[in-house]
């Protein structure tokens, strides 16, 4: 077998995967930072107010996380949830994790859970008819709905 070399190819491949990761740089749309975790609203929404909460470390699953982050992440989804209760009023969620690839995870690397505001009739024929959902919010109206609400620490979850 020949070898072609190509170290310059390195700096590359190493830059392009650590940017990759939509949850270990992300760039808008954060919602809220607590000490092991960040909530971030999802720039591909399955419905309005789709946000989801990741821990700040890259792991794949919630098995590596320490009690305190698990803890952390815990407490966030539930700040969350209480938030888009009050800013968006909707009648059920779909709280959950897509874990590897073959479940369905856009980025298996580094576990994130998903909240996902829910009211009825929100699905209508385009998702059945098309594989399109209609979200009528846009994310920046989206992100100054969430931001606008009185911030309420997690203890007091
Ligand atoms: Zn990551």
């Amino acid at each position: 077998m020949d070898i072609l070399w190509a170290p310059w190819r390195s700096k590359y491949i190493y830059s392009r995967k650590i940017k990759k990761c939509i949850f270990c740089d992300p760039k808008e749309y954060v919602l809220e930072r607590t000490k092991h975790s960040f909530s971030i609203l999802n720039i591909y929404p399955y419905n309005n107010g789709h946000v989801m909460a990741a821990p700040f470390r890259h792991v794949k699953s919630l098995e590596y996380l320490k009690a305190e982050e698990l803890k952390d992440l815990m407490d966030l989804v539930v700040k969350t949830k209480k938030v888009l209760d009050k800013k968006l009023k909707p009648q059920g969620y779909n709280i959950g994790l897509n874990i590897g690839k073959a479940a369905g995870a856009g980025f298996a690397g580094h576990v994130h859970i998903h909240i996902v505001p829910r009211w009825a009739g929100d699905t209508n024929f385009m998702p059945a008819a098309s594989g399109t959902r209609v979200i009528s919010e846009s994310l920046d109206v989206m992100y100054k709905i969430y931001k606008s609400s009185p911030r309420t620490p997690c203890s007091n979850v």
